[in-house]
């Protein structure tokens, strides 16, 4: 059998890792527009942050450790066009500029995503970065060793964390985020508290701006010097990153015929399969099922994209897989503030037809007389109409992300907030109070409920 994998993050490389064990004999194929093959790109900001000098240490597996395996990895070799009907593609081979056919009886398409990048005038100016590949976290933490100033467009989850990274690199900060609140993925009100808890402690080493729009970079041959906005802001800085969001990468799979869902990702089912016999999709290029009403969504993160990449292996090579879909869960920190969500905003919940109601909470993580107590607020979102629990969003410098993991068991298990309620949560000081605050603000939520029944 020959197994054609397209792309090698994450997706393509747990994909080939897993078929190299499930078909020793098969003849495996990675290709990649790559430098690099099986890494994590979820490491870079704490690379540029400088937790580690080597960024060899986020290197999965090598392309040696992949030919023991007797996978065999072309980097920098694009796939330019799919052939189903002949069963072929077309590659090219970046280094020596030259195209070649091969075939595959099984293809996994796992290319992944891309950075969005605005038209902005003076875009293409030296040291305006973006942040996906490994060359570029090389490249940034470079131009960061040898700066000052920073400014970082972009208030969601990459943006955050490069804004510890360059704080903790001792750079002065400016975030610039052009919606009205930063991490815009949480509800209104969470945002609010995220960008609070962050400026309170900001020392004047950085700032974050909200509903502020850049009207234009500018610089000279060395690179860009200010970023200005239309508000009339002139920030000096020595280096921009863009952390302005992604796009699944699709061109090559619509040009084949391959379709795309509705959230603008490559359509799949439950299997990774898409519209076309042997082919196969997962990670970033594809979508997702929202398990909570089975509705598509698109969730670019590694830990979907490795679970992905397992299912479409599986199936691939004839062992029957299934992917049931997505809570939307995900974490992140930024400086000591930890903020973690699952399943739907209140916003989001209303988008998708809900009537939800939800309660808020701001407790201590454990027992108050504990030294390293730290608050969290908790939010969380239930159907008013029949109790079940929809989502929940987690902000703090206490441990808000493990309750946040309880909560996506209880989302998967599609519990009402009642049977929320029997949860015999584990208690002792040192790592939470008596009762514990997802059963506080559950209580609260279920009372909110009743009077609306
Ligand atoms: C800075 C950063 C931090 C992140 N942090 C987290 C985190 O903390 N938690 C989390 O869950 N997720 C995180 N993510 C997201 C996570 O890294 C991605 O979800 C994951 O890398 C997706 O893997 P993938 O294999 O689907 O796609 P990608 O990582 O995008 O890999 C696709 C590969 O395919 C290659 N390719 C593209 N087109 C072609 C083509 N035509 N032919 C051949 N090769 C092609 C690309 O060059 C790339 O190497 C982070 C991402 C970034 C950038």
């Amino acid at each position: 059998m020959k197994l054609v994998i397209l792309g090698g993050v994450a997706a393509g490389a747990k994909a080939a890792a897993k078929a190299g064990r499930l078909l020793p004999d098969a003849q495996i194929d990675i290709y990649t527009d790559d430098t690099h093959v099986s890494y994590s790109a979820c490491g870079l900001p704490y690379y540029i942050e400088g937790n580690f000098e080597n960024y060899e240490i986020l290197l999965v597996r090598s392309p040696e450790e992949f030919k023991a395996q007797g996978i065999n990895v072309h980097l920098q070799h694009r796939a330019i066009k799919i052939l189903p009907e002949s069963k072929q593609i077309l590659i090219f081979n970046i280094v020596e500029e030259k195209g070649f056919l091969i075939e595959y009886d099984k293809l996994i398409i796992a290319i992944g995503a891309s950075p969005v990048i605005q038209q902005i005038n003076n875009i293409n100016l030296k040291n305006i970065f973006t942040l996906r590949k490994i060359e570029d976290g090389i490249a940034v933490k470079e131009k960061v060793l040898r700066s000052k100033n920073a400014v970082i467009v972009g208030g969601g989850y990459i943006g955050v964390e490069l804004l510890e990274a360059f704080v903790q690199q001792g750079l002065r900060t400016t975030l610039i985020e052009y919606a009205p609140h930063i991490m815009p993925m949480f509800d209104d009100d969470i945002s609010k508290i995220i960008k609070n808890q962050l400026t309170e402690h900001s020392n004047s080493q950085y700032e974050i701006l909200t509903s502020e729009i850049i009207s234009e970079f500018s610089g000279d041959m060395d690179g860009v010097r200010s970023v200005r906005t239309t508000s009339g802001l002139d920030i000096q800085t020595d280096l921009v990153m863009l952390c302005t969001g992604a796009k699944p990468n699709v061109e090559i799979a619509m040009d084949a015929g391959i379709a795309i869902g509705e959230t603008g990702a490559i359509k799949v089912n439950e299997k990774m399969e898409t519209n076309i016999p042997d082919i196969y999709a997962c990670g970033d290029c594809a979508e997702e099922t929202l398990v909570i009403n089975n509705t598509k969504i698109w969730m670019p993160l590694g830990s979907i994209a490795n679970k992905e990449g397992r299912c479409a292996a599986m199936n691939a090579c004839g062992f029957e897989d299934i992917f049931p879909g997505v809570l939307a869960s995900a974490v992140t920190r930024c400086l000591d503030l930890t903020m973690s969500l699952t399943g739907l905003t209140e916003k989001n919940a209303r988008k998708h037809g809900f009537k939800p109601v939800s309660a808020t909470v701001t407790k201590n993580d454990k027992v108050g007389y504990m030294p390293d107590v730290n608050n969290i607020t908790l939010k969380l979102v239930a159907d008013s109409e029949s109790g079940l629990l929809l989502g929940a969003q987690a902000v703090g410098t206490g441990d808000a992300d493990k309750r946040i993991n309880v909560f996506a068991s209880a989302l998967l298990g599609k519990l009402t907030v009642e049977e929320f309620l029997a949860h015999d949560l584990t208690y002792a000081p040192p790592f939470s109070p008596t009762i514990d605050p997802l059963l506080n603000a559950a209580q609260i939520l279920a009372s909110k409920i009743k009077k609306t029944l």
